[in-house]
């Protein structure tokens, strides 16, 4: 228990990882690769409209020319791309391919075995185990941000006492595939009507995508032993998320706009900063209740039409495709929970992106018309401030209580399904992370706000991050009560309060008097001004890598090498003399212990390893084993049962001096390997014709004679996605790639001619 008391924030040591290491290494390279590969064109000064659109896109992600935008993106409002994954041959720098291989060479040296470990050995052994139980959900509270174990039984009957109810129905099969057609068509025919550029298409046409996934987070706060849940749908990769993303992108502008509209606790007190008060003025508090549930597709749309219909800068054309595609988010947002498909039938679509959108201008439409209608003008004079955070409401009261009752009472009256719950104070209420009050000399007084059963989500400082990441913890919060507290008393008691927290959370005197005096000298209203956001300096090249205890001798490895890449004339010309290195966070307990896709209890095959049909040509070839050495001479495990009929497989392909070939195969395995045996009986017949070998049949040519007879494979990986589905030669390349570097299988030692990193990009 003392391991999940740290948080599931909380990263342990982690170990490094030499193939991530690799790949971190070849998109390094990659990036330099392009800048030359950019810089060789603009000196060519090709005809672009020849060019690869693929490779357009990188140059313009590049390169910002503003001529480009006015040829190419004339439909293109989004300006949402998909990523490219073009990569430019190592062919183009020589110096480049040194670099990589010196560096690849020195990080193999590297040891990444855990010289000290931040967790004990009975906390190592307390994660093994947790990771093994398969009875339990390891899910965060929803509010509070404890951790909570809840029992399978307990999780589906919760899950099911939801799901059988109106806002669901449940689908007899899996739905993908028809949807993915009638969605495509929408796209097909947009891009014919010129309403969305050759990008946007591309960004939004889906193929295999993956279907979303249905968890709870437990509420606590509202039941301690049979806790009610807060349903989640996660759907990364599904049918409708770049969808959801476009439609997004092209409301959100309308939203920003509404006169009620506060981004942040931020914005919130910089429209409160220095108001004073009439004497006797009400604080007030509404927030609509279920509001994503309770708007209705026809009031929602009709909302969102509105925006559209009134913006003159959208052709009604285009607003109407918008509405479409918005229409089909709404009705297809399909997912999986237990086995079983379901589709939501009821309210705004869960976990989409443009929901917050969405709902935000159902309510903006609502107050324009409603709140602020003519009709109720004379209440509404008596409103000096209406600020709006999606369902929550903060407004100034200056009349009398009863016309206020009367007023919320009108509002709750209703046809577009809107319930509002109401906080009335002369005193104080709260909002957002804010308490927000009124002093005796009718000024508004801001002060911290946390909920009575929040417990310490602190990041914990014997967790493995950057120390400056950590220092900056401490820092961040005092400055966030500084910020908060109009009053420099509250300031200073919540900093009694916050210094408790930290403590308990391992930071030291030492950094949070540091941290208090940065706070204490500030400035108030420097921080309640909005800073500008930095933008991505294109100059700059950065080493991206995850966080780790080798993390300073990679970064060592990379600078000692660099002057090898600044022989290159051109590259030294355009790059910058140093390299900047950033860090991703190691894996923490939360990405150890919480799954949102529920699978109950794994099945174990009852035999592992590779084994022959008994009815084909190559069962004769089959090598049995359920083990084998990779190159750092550990012992892997085979976890699968394959035979030749196995499809989507990871294979090894070994000749009779012992080289090997990985490879995958979407199809069966057997009729792949087949493929290798004939290109190896083609192969003298293809060398004399001048065609270019394989490495598998150059070698079986070379040193075998071109008889095949002697191969032998075997099974590494059977890989599968589930019932969730998605690309799966995706994945398998992802795999590929890595068994290639596990097993050293590169030419000269093996047979494999490369490994694609770019599948990594994508
Ligand atoms: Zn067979
Ligand atoms: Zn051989």
């Amino acid at each position: 228990m003392s391991l999940l008391m740290k948080g599931l924030s909380f990263c342990p040591t982690p170990q490094g990882d030499y193939f991530e290491l690799e790949k971190d290494l070849n998109l390094f390279c990659r990036k330099i690769l392009l800048k030359k590969y950019f810089k060789k064109d603009k000196l060519r000064e090709p005809d672009i409209v020849d060019k690869d659109k693929e490779i357009l896109g990188v140059l313009e992600s590049l390169l910002d020319e503003s001529d480009l935008d006015q040829k190419f993106q004339k439909a293109n409002r989004s300006g949402l791309k998909k990523k490219s994954d073009f990569t430019p041959g190592y062919g183009i720098s020589n110096y480049v391919s040194v670099f990589r291989d010196m560096a690849s060479d020195a990080l193999l040296k590297l040891n990444h075995k855990r010289q000290s470990d931040n967790l004990s050995k009975a906390e190592r052994q307390a994660l093994k185990e947790l990771k093994s139980w398969e009875d339990v959900q390891i899910k965060p509270s929803d509010k509070g941000g404890n951790v909570v174990i809840w029992d399978n039984d307990m999780y589906i009957l919760e899950a099911k006492r939801q799901l059988h109810s109106d806002t669901y129905k449940r689908l007899y099969g899996n739905p993908t595939e028809g949807f993915v057609a009638i969605h495509n068509n929408l796209i097909n025919d947009a891009f014919r009507d010129l309403l969305i550029s050759e990008q946007e298409k591309s960004f939004l046409l889906v193929d295999n995508p993956r279907v979303a996934t249905f968890y709870l987070l437990p509420k606590i706060h509202k039941n301690k032993v049979k806790p009610p849940g807060r349903p989640i749908v996660s759907g990364n990769g599904n049918l409708t998320e770049n969808t959801s993303k476009y439609v997004d992108c092209l409301l959100r502008k309308y939203v920003t706009a509404l006169p009620s509209f506060v981004r942040d606790t931020m914005e919130v007190l910089a429209r409160l900063n220095g108001t004073h008060v009439m004497k006797g003025t009400y604080l007030v508090t509404l927030d609509v209740e279920a509001l994503y549930t309770s708007i209705r597709h026809k009031d929602g749309i009709e909302a969102v039409k509105y925006f559209l219909d009134i913006d003159p800068s959208i052709n009604p054309d285009l607003g109407h495709f918008i509405i479409k595609m918005l229409s089909f988010i709404l009705h297809h947002n399909y997912f999986v929970f237990n086995n079983v498909f379901y589709l939501q039938i009821q309210g705004t679509a869960m976990g989409t992106s443009c929901a917050p959108t969405y709902a935000n201008l159902f309510l903006g439409k609502w107050e324009q018309d409603v709140v602020f209608g003519d009709d109720l003008s004379f209440f509404t004079n008596y409103i000096p401030l209406w600020i709006r955070y999606i369902d929550d409401i903060l407004f100034l009261w200056e009349g009398p209580l009863n016309l206020l009752n009367d007023f919320i009472t009108i509002l709750n009256t209703n046809s577009l399904n809107i319930r509002l719950t109401q906080n009335i104070s002369q005193n104080m209420v709260s909002f957002l992370d804010l308490t927000i009050g009124i002093d005796e000399k009718s000024n508004i007084t801001t002060d911290l706000y946390r909920k009575e059963t929040a417990t310490n989500t602190i990041l914990h400082f014997e967790s493995y991050h950057k120390n400056t990441v950590k220092r900056s913890v401490p820092t961040g919060e005092f400055l966030r009560l500084r910020r908060n507290c109009t009053s420099f008393e509250t300031f200073r008691l919540r900093s009694e309060q916050l210094k408790t927290r930290l403590k308990d959370r391992g930071y030291s005197n030492k950094i949070l008097k540091q941290a208090y005096h940065r706070a204490l000298t500030t400035n108030r209203d420097n921080l309640l001004k909005t800073k500008p956001v930095k933008t991505h300096d294109d100059q700059q090249l950065r080493f991206i890598t995850t966080y780790g205890p080798q993390t300073y001798k990679v970064q060592q490895v990379i600078q000692e090498l660099w002057p090898v890449i600044h022989q290159d004339a051109d590259l030294r010309s355009i790059l910058p003399e140093t390299i900047s290195f950033c860090y991703r966070r190691c894996q923490n307990l939360g990405d150890h212990l919480t799954r949102s896709h529920f699978t109950g209890r794994k099945r174990q095959p009852p035999v592992k390893g590779t084994f022959r049909c008994g009815s084909c040509v190559s069962c004769s070839m089959v090598k049995n084993q359920d083990s084998f050495t990779d190159r750092f001479g550990n012992l892997q495990h085979v976890n699968d049962y394959i035979n030749c009929k196995t499809s989507n497989v990871i294979y090894c392909i070994e000749c009779p001096c012992d080289r090997k070939y990985v490879g995958m195969t979407t199809q069966r395995l057997n009729k792949r390997i087949q493929k290798h045996v004939s290109t190896i009986n083609m192969a003298k017949e293809d060398r004399q014709k001048n065609k270019i070998l394989s490495t598998v049949a150059s070698h079986f040519l070379t040193y075998h004679n071109g008889n095949p007879e002697k191969l032998q494979f075997w099974g590494i990986e059977h890989v599968s996605l589930g019932i969730r589905g998605g690309n799966i030669s995706e994945f398998l390349l992802k795999r590929e790639s890595k068994w290639i570097y596990t097993l050293n299988t590169l030419a000269p030692t093996g047979l494999n001619e490369k490994i694609d990193f770019s599948t990594f990009l994508r």
